[in-house]
């Protein structure tokens, strides 16, 4: 099993999908999770609306209870390239637990790292397709027709929470609570950093490397 890690815009959606296609994995986003389960206006997603919109975590339970069901699934008894979770260490701790269930473990926490004002300006000329997750950038990633989707020709659009004031919060969350997951990580001999202010074919190859090492 492997985990990306690092704060909101450091590019782990656009690294995750590149992981897949090159290891054959499925990405799994809670995030992305989060926002199919609010599109189908199911209780869990209304619940979880209100807790995202303002930059804030999801409370554990219900996030971990989404993970063990995607899990479950047959495309990820090989294992699952992790986008967003575990985000605090009490997730970290379940997510060890469900998998010690089935004789497995994370191999690799993957952390990339930033500096602050670049994931600001990345979050916020970032655009989303709400129907296959493919993410892309006003200025460095434009989309070919402006405003749709390259990969399904759906609508992209700005994330309720990709304005400044929630990405603050989501800032000081990361700090507060994600941060520690990367101790954690470290403790157990498994986290391997990569700096995410490159390229993304240098994140890329970046990433690839430190799965070998
Ligand atoms: P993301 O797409 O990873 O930026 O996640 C968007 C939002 O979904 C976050 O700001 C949280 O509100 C929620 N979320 C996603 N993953 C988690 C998680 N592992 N734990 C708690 N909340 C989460």
């Amino acid at each position: 099993m492997l985990v990306l890690m690092g704060p909101p815009g450091v590019g782990k959606g656009t690294q995750a999908a590149r992981l897949e296609a090159a290891l054959g994995l499925p990405q799994v986003s809670t995030g992305a999770l989060l926002r199919a389960a609010r599109r189908d206006g199911s209780a869990l997603g209304v619940e979880a609306a209100k807790f995202m919109d303002a930059g804030n975590l999801v409370p554990d339970e219900v996030v971990v209870a989404l993970i063990s069901r995607r899990l479950a699934e047959s495309d990820a008894q090989a294992g699952a390239i992790l986008d967003g979770f575990p985000r605090t260490v009490s997730q970290a701790e379940s997510l060890d637990s469900m998998l010690k269930a089935k004789n497995r473990s994370v191999d690799r926490a993957l952390l990339l790292t930033v500096d602050e004002t670049a994931v600001i300006d990345r979050i916020l000329g970032r655009r989303t397709c709400m129907q296959c997750n493919s993410v892309f950038h006003i200025r460095s990633k434009p989309p070919r027709v402006a405003g749709t989707c390259d990969a399904c020709g759906s609508e992209l659009i700005s994330r309720k929470d990709d304005n400044e004031e929630a990405i603050r919060t989501r800032l000081a969350t990361y700090r507060a609570s994600t941060e520690p997951v990367v101790g954690f990580y470290r403790s157990h001999g498994v986290l391997r950093e990569v700096d995410g202010g490159q390229t993304v074919d240098k994140v890329f190859e970046g990433l690839q490397g430190a799965l070998n090492h």
